[in-house]
């Protein structure tokens, strides 16, 4: 009975367990329960119901030396109850049936104490636990239905000032006003792509999909298809090979390798973008790698572009969010990996990866 005590989620539980383990060793008239919180007296249970400990203050408890305290009819203790020198609360135990035993059940009430203590603690901690873990739920969905809110209602009135400006742009015959009213165009799109992305960060991790074995030298063709655009516009060449299978969801990996080499391509003064994704196996992990010859990365920033907003160096001048690889770095350690970049400015980028191959894994 008493090993089991350690297992209790609640407080209560914990106490009931013990009033039945008191009753069934010392056959007390009385028991009562004292719950201390920093050092307030939280609640109080007894059997039988209602019964008022016997008044002593907190602080001649609280000061006694052993863990408990002789009454002076010498048929009635009070057990202290503590955990890492943090005191949780009392038990008094009142007229037990057979006091001249009262030395040997003194010295089995005092292990009781003990374990009492740790239960005790171990169940307010997972009660701590899941209140923190509810709150958590709850601040995810305020955020989620707070980024909702926020795209819907920006997008309407930031709708209506694209078509404002495609309706002005048609009507301008002066070239000097089409560049102003071009310029806005292009924040109005700017700041449409920046709202859909902070929807997406906002709602990150939100998908229920379970994890499929996914090709990533298909996931790769897609991602070339999907920027096809941009990658003959500035002359860009992709390459990988021999990219292994892993359990994955698709939308994600796509995400994942398309915001490394759309970043590739757009932090890259070179003539002729290279980027390289590859894949190995080292010890118990795939470490993928994708290398670019792009504008590089200050050393001192390396840890910080996978923090949301932060965007870093010359890359200011390009448009960007600052969200991708805070993205990136969700996906993989949902994957339980890790990710990091090694750069040298003007040289070139390599962004890192690496993810357990587990036995689903091939
Ligand atoms: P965004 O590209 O929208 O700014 P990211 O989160 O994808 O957001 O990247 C964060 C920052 O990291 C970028 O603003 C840029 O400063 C830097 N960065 C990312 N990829 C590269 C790269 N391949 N080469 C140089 N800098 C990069």
């Amino acid at each position: 009975m008493i090993k089991n005590l350690a297992q209790y989620t609640s407080e209560e539980k914990v106490i009931r367990k013990i009033f039945e383990i008191i009753s069934s060793l010392f056959s007390p008239k009385t028991i009562i329960y004292m719950a201390i919180t920093n050092n307030k007296i939280t609640t109080i249970k007894s059997i039988p119901p209602n019964i008022k400990i016997t008044e002593i203050s907190l602080e001649k408890l609280n000061s006694i030396e052993e863990n408990y305290y002789l009454l002076e009819t010498k048929r009635s203790f009070i057990l202290k109850i503590t955990h890492s020198n943090e005191l949780l609360g009392f038990i008094e135990i009142n007229e037990i049936e057979y006091p001249q035993y009262l030395n040997r059940y003194l010295n089995i009430a005092i292990v009781i104490a003990r374990i009492c203590g740790l239960s005790i603690a171990n169940a307010r901690i997972y009660q701590k636990l899941n209140k923190t873990l509810e709150e958590l739920k709850l601040s995810n969905k305020d955020l989620e239905q707070f980024a909702h809110i926020i795209s819907h209602d920006l997008k309407q009135p930031l709708t209506n000032l694209i078509l404002t400006l495609h309706i002005l742009k048609s009507n301008i015959l002066e070239d000097d006003n089409l560049k102003v009213v071009n310029r806005a165009e292009h924040s109005a799109f700017n700041l449409n792509s920046m709202i859909e992305k902070i929807l997406e960060l906002a709602t990150f991790g939100r998908r229920n999909e379970n994890l499929m074995k996914i090709d990533c030298n298909k996931v790769l063709k897609q991602v070339v298809e999907n920027l096809s655009y941009k990658i003959e516009k500035k002359k860009a060449n992709i390459t990988f090979n021999d990219l292994p299978t892993i359990f994955a969801i698709e939308i994600e990996l796509i995400q994942l390798f398309q915001n490394f080499i759309d970043n590739g391509i757009k932090y890259n003064e070179s003539n002729f973008p290279e980027i390289h994704v590859s894949a190995e196996k080292v010890g118990t992990d795939w470490l993928f790698s994708i290398k670019d010859n792009g504008i590089g990365i200050d050393a001192k920033n390396f840890n910080m572009i996978f923090e949301p907003f932060k965007r870093v160096g010359n890359s200011t001048k390009k448009y960007g969010t600052g969200i991708g690889l805070s993205i990136c770095k969700r996906i993989i350690e949902r994957l339980e990996g890790q990710i990091w970049v090694d750069s040298t400015v003007n040289k070139g980028s390599t962004f890192y990866f690496k993810m357990p191959i587990k036995d689903k894994n091939s």
